[in-house]
């Protein structure tokens, strides 16, 4: 897979890449990440990359030349190259975005600054619009490292032991139910019981069990969303 960070400020995406697991994903020359900044594709002597908005309204916008430039380069490249803007107006990410965009061999991810991106440059190149939540960043950095991260680790090879994948959060619309490690009783709170009879049929209903209500306790939407997959357990 092949990162491709659109981006004004690549020094704050490139230090996460640079420890634990997407470290080694590169080493193994599964995951290889670029670079490009719009400044560099300005024509304007001063390399502007934002301008008053049209009709008014505060806070500057990206215009669309340096960033149309740069994206037509990549997809002249590479025409499966598939882009992704995040913005709080997208679609929300899901778990189940970050598995299917694991498959894609590039994405793109274009990183919005100021009041955002020229609405024009998002409907010609954006294969897809994301937000991460219901709140404003000042960037889309963040955003697009977190989709980065979510996407890396559904990458075959990525971790270490690919079955946690599929006992994680969201794999079948629930919260993945509590877990416990050493020591069996700390500051007198003691693990399940039956954790520790070595019953894996009893400890995967109890498990499940307990899945089920965190997820209707903690998250209601996502248990009313997948209401029928409860009803199963
Ligand atoms: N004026 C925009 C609005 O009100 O929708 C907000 C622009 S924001 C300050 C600048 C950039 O941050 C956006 O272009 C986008 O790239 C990113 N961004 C901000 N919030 C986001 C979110 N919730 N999800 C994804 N990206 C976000």
């Amino acid at each position: 897979m092949k990162f491709t960070f659109v981006t004004l400020f690549e020094n704050l995406v490139k230090p996460y890449f640079e420890d634990s697991i997407l470290k080694r994903a590169q080493n193994a020359k599964i995951l290889e990440l670029e670079f490009k900044n719009p400044r560099d594709y300005a024509k304007n002597k001063h390399q502007k990359v934002d301008d008053y908005q049209a009709g008014g309204g505060a806070g500057l916008l990206m215009f669309p030349e340096p960033i149309c430039d740069l994206l037509d380069i990549i997809k002249k490249d590479n025409p499966n190259a598939h882009i992704i803007f995040p913005a709080p107006a997208g679609k929300p990410f899901r778990q189940i975005d970050a598995k299917r965009l694991a498959k894609k061999e590039h994405i793109v991810f274009v990183s919005g600054r100021y009041e955002g991106i020229d609405e024009r440059v998002i409907e010609e190149y954006g294969d897809e619009v994301f937000s991460i939540g219901d709140y404003v960043l000042t960037g889309g950095e963040l955003a697009s490292l977190v989709m980065s991260d979510a996407i890396s680790r559904n990458i075959k090879g990525v971790l270490g032991n690919e079955d946690s994948l599929s006992e994680e959060s969201f794999e079948d619309g629930a919260l993945e139910a509590p877990s416990f490690t050493k020591p069996n009783i700390f500051r007198d709170s003691a693990i399940p019981s039956e954790f520790l009879k070595g019953n894996h049929a009893i400890i995967c209903t109890l498990k499940k069990e307990m899945s089920g209500l965190k997820t209707k306790y903690f998250r209601p939407d996502l248990f009313l969303r997948n209401k029928g997959q409860f009803d199963e357990k």
